[in-house]
């Protein structure tokens, strides 16, 4: 079971922004914990504080009820101060409270979020963000550990806003809509308050709404009621959810730009809760261009005896140890990592043309039916190296006799020539993979690694 943890600034904040994705996710056995950063002790209309300190606290809690939130967190910061409070001390809180909780998604006001004229909110955007990857330092609040605490980092992130400028996911909550409702409806005196600032202004324009004011002393529930839906339509439209769909829309980040490569690289810890899917993050499973009977087709029957090599790809033969086991060079070639076997023995034949490492490369242009790199570019490339070799195409080599000759001509800077950011460049020179290959090569075959040619 996973948890989820909503820092609101204010008791209303989570049913006014998320109420409607928490109950939804607490409805499907989700553990829900509400923090309240502040008191709300100045949010009403007619009450003393006493006793407004006292019912948003009983209405935060029927509020959280009707979401199906397990647990209230109060931070007690005096409510529409938090502009004079310690930033740093508030983060602490936070990051005590993900180290404590240990929350998969955390959900928070954006602090990119535009129009926000709310310091509390903005105070509490940038410290949860920053609390995302403090939690996680083993030297930021060692005071923790000794409760048994341990360095954590949430996983997703989810912000709302009045405004979001990059929202990229909008969360079907047409059926908890109503529990929405309900919730926000249980901030009696906040909601209260909330109309009353319009009723205000409405006077000093020189007119009044009478629904607004009947609200405020009878049942507030249509007003906010029609209010809620049609934010709610709105978000449905725009992330096309389909008819007469309602959602509540956010910014929903987990890895910011690396998510890419971490879904590529990444697989599943023995034990773990299976992640939940996120349309607007989980990329399309990875397929390969090829069926598996274009494979058969493609793969020489004899590959584990003859590899057939443009010129320049003689070079990778030198890197083979190193390439084979890299994770990123296993992600991109996993069709013919899985059925290489170079062995000393194995026959390298040079060809001219395209050869296995072409058909299964990212720069592999299935409609141009090219390598998109240019060809051009690769025939220099290839004639340059097979020169610098001293071989010649058709020729074929024993895979040892290669890596020998390898060894002994191709220096540090050679490599670097060949390979390194320029027109002939390969994407996996910068890994590193290879310069430690050749490196281990030349002791091999005893050949100095001095460089030049
Ligand atoms: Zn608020």
């Amino acid at each position: 079971m996973h948890t989820a943890m909503v820092i609101s600034p204010h008791a209303d904040d989570a049913a006014a922004f998320c109420g409607g994705t928490l109950a939804k996710i607490a409805g499907q056995g989700w553990k829900v914990i509400l923090v309240r950063v502040t008191n709300d002790s100045k949010d009403s209309v007619g009450l003393d504080v006493k006793e407004t300190l006292l019912r948003n606290a009983e209405e935060l809690k029927k509020a959280a009820d009707v979401l199906g939130v397990s647990e209230i967190v109060e931070l007690n910061y005096e409510t529409d101060c938090l502009g004079d409070a310690s930033k740093v001390d508030l983060r602490e809180r936070f990051v005590y409270l993900f180290r404590k909780y240990r929350p998969y998604a955390v959900f928070s006001f954006d602090p990119y979020g535009l129009y926000e004229n709310n310091l509390d909110h903005i105070v509490v955007a940038r410290t949860v963000d920053e609390a995302f990857w403090v939690s996680c330092f083993d030297k930021h609040h060692p005071e923790h550990f000794e409760e048994g605490l341990e360095p954590f980092s949430v996983c997703e992130r989810w912000y709302f806003a009045r405004q979001l400028p990059e929202a990229n996911h909008g969360e079907d909550i047409t059926e908890t809509m109503e529990k929405k409702i309900e919730a926000l409806c249980s901030h009696r005196e906040m909601m209260k308050n909330t109309l009353n600032q319009f009723r205000l202004q409405l006077k000093t324009w020189g007119r009044r709404v009478s629904w607004i004011e009947d609200s405020m002393e009878g049942n507030m529930r249509p007003l906010l009621a029609l209010a809620m839906q049609a934010q709610g339509n709105a978000v449905g439209k725009q992330f096309e959810l389909g008819e007469g769909r309602m959602g509540e829309s956010f910014r929903l980040d987990r890895f910011g730009d690396l998510e890419e490569m971490f879904q590529g690289l990444s697989e599943p810890l023995p034990g773990a809760v299976e992640a939940p899917k996120r349309k607007c993050l989980d990329l399309p499973p990875h397929e390969s261009p090829w069926s598996e009977e274009q494979l058969e087709q493609i793969f020489p029957v004899n590959i584990k005896d003859r590899l057939s090599l443009m010129g320049h790809h003689h070079l990778c033969v030198g890197a083979f140890d190193e390439l084979l086991k890299d994770p990123g060079f296993q992600a991109v070639y996993a069709n013919l990592v899985s059925r290489l076997d170079p062995a000393p023995d194995t026959e390298v034949e040079s060809i001219y043309g395209y050869d296995l490492f072409c058909y299964q490369c990212e720069y592999w242009s299935e409609e141009e039916g090219r390598c998109v790199t240019g060809w051009k570019n690769k025939l220099s490339k290839d004639a340059a190296v097979l020169k610098h070799l001293g071989l010649e195409t058709g020729q074929v080599t024993r895979l040892e006799d290669l890596q020998k000759r390898l060894a002994e001509k191709v220096s540090p800077d050679d490599l670097h020539r060949f390979c390194a950011a320029g027109e002939w460049k390969c994407e996996f020179y910068a890994l590193g993979a290879c310069q430690k290959a050749y490196s281990a090569l030349r002791e091999k075959f005893g050949c100095k690694s001095t460089s030049g040619t």
